[in-house]
């Protein structure tokens, strides 16, 4: 019996029959597995078949939250949505913050399961413990802010929305899942499997409590983690202050910032698009998750120029970097504005950045004809950034078309897949490998391709220096490290920015006081590295192999012209054997036989 956390129910919803079930939350899964992530993944592996195409019927969506999800525990807002995702053909986790999560739990349950596909437009209703679906024929279509205010005024003024944009209806590669119309569960192209579906979102609003196993431990553990987290320079002030951007000065100054679609890792206009700059320029206020104090998330607008008047949440360090730098763009209001563009069409901002990137690049180099563009699709061009990302979210003509699939598949059509900075065809974030070893490696082995919240090495390769980051010395036990804790605390339903303070022990006392499992630290990493291991062998069953756990040539060849990083390549090879190794896993990155039966994911 559950003591506390769970909800211990889980909605059941298919789409093509129109049933809906309430199904027992399996207690032996969440002691392996947690919730979100790990349960969500555990289920996707015993009832999706890994070689399915991603946007057939049979594949499914889920929408998780964590055991302290809907609780007092710090930065408790994450909700999760796993699949297969369609940019890759991997696993998909994607995690986005809010207010849904906590609402789901507090309407009665733990997760959604959404399987099979509605034959017209459709959206679900959840209302303290009722369960609808209902037409959705009129808000398809809208963008995702629209959708969400659409869907709060047909079922309640306070609900909390999970919508699509028009790309995930168009099934574009680049899509996402967006809460309240502007928080984005991206990456992997998760939005275009939920518009396979027919399926536009979902609206909840509950007023249940979350029971805790030991309330008076658990609450000793909130209040000490929350002065834990005051105390931290970045959770306690800094990411108030300068939201996640603060990071463009920091990694631009180290040199490891991909600028021209890495074809240098040094920006010298960064201070033109840095955290500070937005602040003084467009930030209106900040804006914060459930139960969270620390408050990273930025409201802006637009004061000046050509797109005055525009306004909307972020963007936040990743997106300024994809639409800024990698595309050579220093025009701050053109990168925000093509920010809130994303969000609308429901787009993922690293993809669809990264994309343009290599589209100016493919353009510049002659190999994007100039009849197939229909401006110039040229580095360092605002308004080349903001058209480009209006043709990618309406599909428009071919180009629109090619470049709502993503980086690869459109350097593949015109003849330079190379030129993609993807791993298994998704495109890698912030941070250049060849200034930063570790996270190399990371991105070549992340489970749903190019990844930088798989396993956040650059805390101790840049930002605590507690690694050295040009050293390839024990960076396959870094990684494996940081990509087991992500996995678990993933899983637990609380925000990845919380370990800028707080470390495992302090997540496993939450998670032990709050679900009455016996969760340690060693617990903690273990329950992580089951996830990570059973993340792997979907994808390996999916045809997944060492070959694919690479980077682009580019990183691997081509030395950064500029910048303190300087001559820097990354030498994959030199780290992913002892990788390999210390996962415990064979020559070809399969688990063995012992790894599995320690991890109790073989009998
Ligand atoms: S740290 Fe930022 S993203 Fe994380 S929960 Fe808080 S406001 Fe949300």
């Amino acid at each position: 019996m559950i003591k506390g956390g769970f909800q211990g129910k889980i909605l059941r919803v298919n789409l093509t029959s129109g049933k809906i079930i309430v199904e027992d939350l399996n207690e032996d899964w969440a002691k392996k597995f947690l919730g979100g992530r790990g349960y969500a993944t555990k289920i996707i592996y015993e009832e999706v078949d890994p070689k399915i195409d991603p946007l057939s019927e049979k594949n499914k969506v889920i929408i998780a939250t964590g055991p302290l999800g809907g609780t007092l525990a710090p930065s408790s807002g994450r909700t999760m949505v796993i699949t297969k995702g369609p940019l890759t053909g991997t696993i998909a986790c994607s995690n986005v913050g809010g207010y849904f999560g906590p609402a789901l739990k507090h309407a009665g349950f733990d997760m959604v399961i959404i399987e099979g596909k509605a034959k017209e437009p459709v959206y679900l209703w959840i209302y303290k413990g009722e369960v609808e679906l209902k037409c959705a024929k009129d808000i398809w279509g809208k963008a995702s802010d629209e959708a969400d205010k659409l869907l709060r005024e047909k079922t309640h003024p306070k609900a909390e929305t999970m919508e699509i944009g028009p790309a995930g209806e168009k099934q574009s590669l680049v899509a996402n899942a967006m809460f309240n119309g502007h928080r984005a569960a991206g990456r992997t192209g998760v939005g275009a499997v939920l518009g396979s579906k027919n399926f536009k979102g979902i609206a909840v609003r509950g007023n249940l409590g979350v029971k805790v196993a030991e309330p008076e431990k658990f609450m000793a553990a909130v209040y000490k983690t929350r002065e834990i987290l005051s105390k931290d320079a970045f959770s306690g002030g800094g990411a108030a202050m300068l939201g996640s951007a603060m990071l463009v000065n920091v990694i631009n100054g180290v040199g490891a910032f991909p600028t021209k679609n890495a074809q240098d890792a040094y920006f010298p206009e960064a201070e033109k698009i840095s955290g500070e700059t937005l602040r003084e320029r467009n930030l209106i206020r900040n804006e914060g998750c459930a139960e969270c104090p620390i408050g990273c998330g930025r409201v802006t607008e637009i004061k000046e120029g050509k797109y005055k008047g525009a306004h909307g949440g972020g963007p936040e360090y990743e997106s300024i970097w994809s639409l800024g730098a990698m595309c050579g763009v220093s025009d701050l209001n053109a990168i925000v504005m093509a920010n809130y563009l994303c969000d609308k069409y429901g787009m993922d901002t690293i993809t669809a950045g990264s994309t343009v990137a290599c589209g100016m690049e493919l353009y510049e180099e002659g190999y994007i004809p100039k009849e197939d563009s229909p401006f110039p699709l040229i580095f360092g061009s605002g308004e080349a950034l903001v058209e480009a990302i209006k043709l990618m979210g309406e599909q428009k003509g071919k180009l629109g078309k090619l470049l709502a699939q993503g980086s690869y598949r459109l350097g593949e059509y015109y003849g330079h897949p190379e030129l993609s900075m993807s791993v298994k065809k998704q495109e890698f974030p912030a941070y250049d490998p060849r200034g930063v070893k570790g996270i190399g490696l990371e991105y070549a082995t992340s489970n749903r391709g190019a990844c930088h919240v798989r396993g956040y090495t650059i805390a101790p390769e840049v930002l605590s220096g507690a690694a050295d980051r040009l050293k390839y010395e024990g960076k396959g036990e870094l990684v494996k490290t940081f990509q087991d804790l992500t996995s678990a605390l993933d899983s637990s339903g609380i925000c990845l920015f919380t370990t800028f303070g707080m470390g495992g022990e302090d997540i496993a006392l939450l998670l032990s006081t709050a679900t009455g499992f016996k969760v340690d630290i060693n617990e903690f990493m273990k329950i992580g590295e089951r996830i990570w291991n059973l993340e792997r062998l979907f994808n390996l069953k999916a045809g997944f192999t060492r070959k694919d756990d690479t980077l682009p040539m580019r990183i691997l060849k081509e030395p950064i012209k500029t910048g303190p990083s300087k001559g820097e390549i990354e030498e994959l090879d030199k780290m992913l054997d002892d990788y390999y190794k210390v996962r415990g896993w064979d020559k070809n990155g399969a688990p063995t036989n012992e790894k599995l039966k320690a991890l109790g994911l073989l009998d």
